[in-house]
Order: C-alpha cells, then structure tokens, then sequence
C-alpha cells in the first residue's frame, strides 16, 4: 500500500506499507501475501513485484533498489501489488482510497448478495454451492479406487449439458466442477465451457489426459477459472507432474487432485513439493471406499498427520482444509449438502454418490425447486443421521468454506488468486 498523505498544500508524507507476495527461500519456494514495510522483510527472503505487468523478483536487501532484479521469476510473481492511495486535502480533509484488486472473474453484485443471504438464512445446511458435473463417463483410465468406468458408458448431449448448464447458473451454486469420466472426451466440451463461463459461478474443469498441454489453454482459460489435474498413482499418470511449468503459464488457478492409497501415503511430500515450486496447490484426498471398487482408505490418523504438516510447510499450497479431518471423524454430521454431484445420464444423486441414490433429473427438473421439496428434505435428514462417515472428499470438505471459524483455513490458498488479474 503507498499512502500519500498530504498534511498541507505541498506537504506530502509518504508512508510504504506493502501488501505483497514474498518468496520464503527457506520454507521451500512456498508464496505467501503479508503486510509490513519493505525495510523489515526477513533477509532469507525475495520481494516479488509488477512492474508495468511484468513481474521481477529482488531479494530484501535490494528491495529499495528496482534495478537489481534477481532472477529467476519465481511462479508466485503473477500476483499484482495491491496498492492503496491515501489523499488528505487540508481544506475538506476528503479520503480518496483507490485500491486495485483485480478478481479472476467478477460476478454480479446480485450473486454475491444472494449466496450471502442464502449462507446466513440457511446456515450452509440446505443450498448447494458446490456442483460436479460429470457431463461423460467415458474414461481412458481404469483405477483400482473408482467405480465410474464399471458401470454404463453414457454422454450428455450438446443441448442436454448446456441446459443443465444453466439450470446450475439459476441456482445457488458459486462453482461448478466438470469433471468425467474425462471431460476433455466430450465432443462438445468447448461449448460446455463457454456456457459455463457465462453463468454466474466460477468454473473449474477436472481432468486427468494425458496430452494435456496439446489442448487449445489460451483459448480455454478465458472461460475456465480453476483447473484440476487429477494425477496419481491409481490413474498410472505421473509423467504429467512434468506438464506443471507448461500448464502454469496460462492464466488459470491450477491444482493437482491425488488420490492417496494406503501405499502411496509416502509419496505425498514429493508431490507437494513439485506442486509448490511450480506455483500450482495439491489436494490430498484419501481413496474412498466405493461400491465395486477397491477399498483402499488410508490409516487415517497417519494420512491426517502428514497432510497437516505439509499444509504447515506449504500453506499456500496444499488445499485439504484441517475441518476435512474433523469433520470426518465426527459420527455424524460431518458430511453436508452443500455440495452436489450430477451424474453423466443428468441425473442428480443426493444426498450423496455413496449411496448411489439418484434423485431427480436435472435436464427437465429445476435444482432450486427440487432443494425446497419435501423429498429433497428428508434426503438432507437422511444425510444428517449417517454414520458411514465415508470421508468422500467434498462432502466433507465444502463446509468448511461456509463456516465462519474454519473459512480462513480452507480459503487462505486462494486468496492471492483473487488478487490474480484475468
Ligand atoms: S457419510 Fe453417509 S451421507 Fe455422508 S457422504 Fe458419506 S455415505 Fe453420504
């Protein structure tokens, strides 16, 4: 922040505070947002500016002098300054306060407005905010944890998705997941996207291809906010930990999504690591036991141990909120409807796709209409009481961006990205 604060005509006190990304060298190339002024920046680490849209990296000593950039640009660089003008005039003591944020994409005032009071009129325990859509289940890979390429291998039609699309666009979902099967096998997924970018939520797309970087990204990250990037062991798809830096450079938040098994817990903090040197996050979730498919949950209590420390070592990286473990081990309750998944026939399984319970079809019936029946009720109550605590991750994580206590934790590595100019 520069405050410029004009005590008398021709008197100006500048005062430096800084709202800006840093680079921590000895916490391992990880990026976080403080607040101080640049003299006090610790000495281990590396001031990450814009200037004039491109950004440089100078180390702490030389924060005062732009000239000596230091390269190379670490990924954390696309944050933009967020700067702050104080003006004082001495006669009318007016404030003009300009602060440059920049969204990734801005809704309408109205959405922001109406998720709000659905938030505090509800308590997140009836609207859905959270939508995964899987528009196919075609799928190229067969894992061990997943039962989707078992069952029939269907495809929504163009209009079929693009009304659902919109469907999810009147209703009280802030982002919306496609997800597969393999989305990128849609034939019309280009205009699946487009739609959804028109919408009023945020737009992520889950994908596992392997000729990832092939795709048409400048194209596609117009319209597509969050990209995830399933990559594990189970999909046998490692190699595409080496498409991060390629993938990072297009204006999309990137994460990978890994599915940890019993046997793959020791591999997450080199996972981690490469996720954070390339600027991306990582979700660590555990296999969860499915119908049909292999069960291989990990032990929790060390899964929960492990993943709390790397989230310590790389706070703005791993993305596991810490209310997902709470919530799990709770015996009921944890688990929550604010999240929704529709299945690749359009149908909408609720209250969740463990139980494999498909309730309405969301081509020819309303979502919101639906949520305020009776049925969709007694769905949410039948949620409320399980016991299975099946730790299927966004059942149990989404709450945690609703509630007041856990929001810091489960939002704080996305809040440079909002700061993110699109
Ligand atoms: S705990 Fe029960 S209701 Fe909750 S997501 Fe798992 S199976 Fe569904």
């Amino acid at each position: 922040m520069n405050w410029n604060v004009i005590l008398r005509r021709g008197i100006t006190i500048t005062c430096r505070l800084s709202v800006i990304p840093y680079w921590d060298t000895r916490s391992g190339y990880d990026s976080k947002v403080c607040l101080f002024p640049l003299r006090s920046l610790p000495a281990h680490c590396m001031v990450i500016q814009r200037n004039h849209g491109r950004p440089q990296c100078y180390a702490s000593d030389s924060a005062r002098d732009p000239g000596s950039a230091v390269p190379p640009v670490h990924p954390a660089a696309y944050l933009p300054l967020t700067r702050v003008s104080i003006h004082l005039s001495p006669k009318c003591a007016s404030v003009r306060h300009f602060v440059y944020l920049c969204p990734m994409k801005r809704l309408s005032v109205e959405k922001y407005a109406k998720t709000a009071w659905n938030l505090l009129s509800d308590g997140g325990r009836t609207f859905p905010y959270y939508a995964s859509f899987k528009v196919t289940s075609v799928c190229h890979f067969s894992c061990s944890f997943c039962n989707i390429w078992k069952g029939p291998k269907e495809t929504l039609e163009r209009d079929q998705a693009l009304s659902i699309m919109r469907n999810l666009g009147r209703s009280s979902i802030f982002l919306t997941s496609l997800e597969g099967g393999e989305p990128l096998l849609h034939p019309h997924i280009e205009d699946i996207m487009e739609e959804g970018h028109k919408q009023p939520f945020y737009l992520m797309l889950t994908t596992s291809q392997r000729d990832l970087v092939e795709y048409p990204w400048k194209q596609w990250s117009k319209w597509v906010d969050f990209l995830e990037v399933s990559i594990d062991e189970g999909h046998r798809n490692l190699e595409l930990f080496d498409a991060l830096p390629d993938m990072a450079q297009h204006k999309m938040v990137i994460s990978v999504q890994t599915v940890v098994r019993a046997e793959d817990q020791g591999d997450m903090a080199r996972k981690t690591a490469i996720c954070a040197k390339n600027g991306c996050k990582i979700l660590l979730m555990p296999a969860v036991d499915l119908e049909g498919a292999k069960h291989d949950f990990p032990e929790f209590l060390s899964f929960e141990r492990e993943v709390l420390a790397l989230k310590k070592q790389y706070p703005s990286t791993v993305i596991t909120p810490k209310a997902y473990f709470r919530r799990v081990r709770m015996k009921q309750g944890g688990c929550s409807p604010t999240s929704i998944i529709i299945n690749s026939d359009g149908s909408l399984y609720y209250p969740c796709r463990t139980l494999e319970r498909k309730a309405v079809n969301l081509i020819d019936t309303d979502l919101m209409e639906y949520i305020k029946s009776q049925a969709a009720d007694s769905c949410r109550h039948e949620m409320k009481v399980c016991e299975r605590a099946c730790g299927w991750y966004q059942y149990f994580a989404t709450p945690g961006f609703l509630n007041p206590l856990e929001f810091w934790d489960a939002f704080r590595p996305y809040a440079g990205d909002f700061l993110k100019r699109k």
